[in-house]
């Protein structure tokens, strides 16, 4: 048995806090460039320029990205060889993450649902967590602001809508958003599953780069399809119009309920905010 100290964890996690909110990930903004490039329009470019600039200021300053700091996500891969000493491994990331939040002043957003009260601590954190063979223990933590989550949605369809339905839902999905999540957006898709898989599967999917090929052809090609549909619409960098709605679209597949075809679409704004650390 591995013995990893719940104040290691603390540290980590509140370090990983801190940068995800001052540093976007490099495939992200090597994108921004390319985007920036291939654009014709001028307010497109220079929504670019802008985006460029903030994440320069923000890596020399130490402020954060954006005002809205989220909800603090992290998908967690525990190896079934570790054992956590010292606290529990939820209550050491959430504690992480309050310290993380509290010395990087960033904005805590998480409130009660029906009075708005603040928990004051961005607490608590939101945790998914999965057992996995090994003696590691994978941390993967984002930032999800409000704007791009509120714009999220998760459906049933039936068997018979298929590949059409589901394309036609992510569409209609990413046009209704509009301007709301701060376009150029990326667009995690969740198929199959049931109803909650589907829904974390779309936002764990977010984690991969941006220009990663997925390891089925088939689905590759369907990511494809709808990237290039999406950036018809015209909507552009922050909807001002242009040739770059989205950066990337990402599918994630699991099987299904004969009854049923769960999909989920999670939408992640340009600021796309994630960190991961192994122990
Ligand atoms: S959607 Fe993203 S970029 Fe826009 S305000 Fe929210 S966190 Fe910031």
């Amino acid at each position: 048995m591995r013995k990893i100290a719940a104040s290691d964890i603390i540290e980590k996690v509140a370090d990983m806090c801190i940068k995800a909110n001052r540093d976007l990930p490099a495939d992200v903004l090597a994108k921004f460039r390319k985007c920036q490039a291939e654009e014709t329009g001028p307010a497109a470019k220079e929504i670019f320029r802008q985006l460029l600039e903030n994440a320069e200021l923000a890596a020399e300053t130490g402020l954060p990205l954006c005002q809205d700091c989220g909800l603090a996500v992290f998908f967690v891969e525990l190896g079934e060889q570790v054992r956590v000493e010292g606290l529990g491994l939820r209550q050491a990331i959430n504690e992480g993450m309050v310290k993380g939040y509290k010395d990087g002043y960033l904005r805590k957003s998480s409130c009660d649902p029906f009075s708005r009260k603040n928990t004051g601590d961005n607490s608590p954190a939101i945790i998914h967590f999965d057992i996995v063979p090994g003696d590691k223990l994978k941390i993967t933590m984002m930032a999800k602001g409000g704007g791009s989550e509120n714009m999220s949605r998760a459906t049933m369809l039936t068997p018979a809508q298929g590949w059409k339905g589901i394309k036609e839902f992510v569409i209609t999905r990413v046009a209704e958003a509009g301007p709301n999540p701060c376009p150029p957006v990326i667009v995690g898709v969740g198929i199959g599953g049931n109803f909650e898989l589907a829904a974390v599967n779309s936002k764990r999917v977010l984690m991969r780069e941006l220009d990663d090929l997925h390891p089925d052809p088939a689905i590759a090609k369907l990511e494809d399809e709808l990237l290039a549909a999406i950036n018809k619409l015209g909507v552009g960098p922050m909807g001002l119009g242009g040739k770059t709605t989205c950066l990337a679209v990402k599918i994630l597949v699991a099987p299904c309920h004969l009854a049923s075809l769960p999909l989920a679409v999670n939408i992640q704004c340009h600021s796309a905010r994630h960190k991961e650390v192994v122990l």
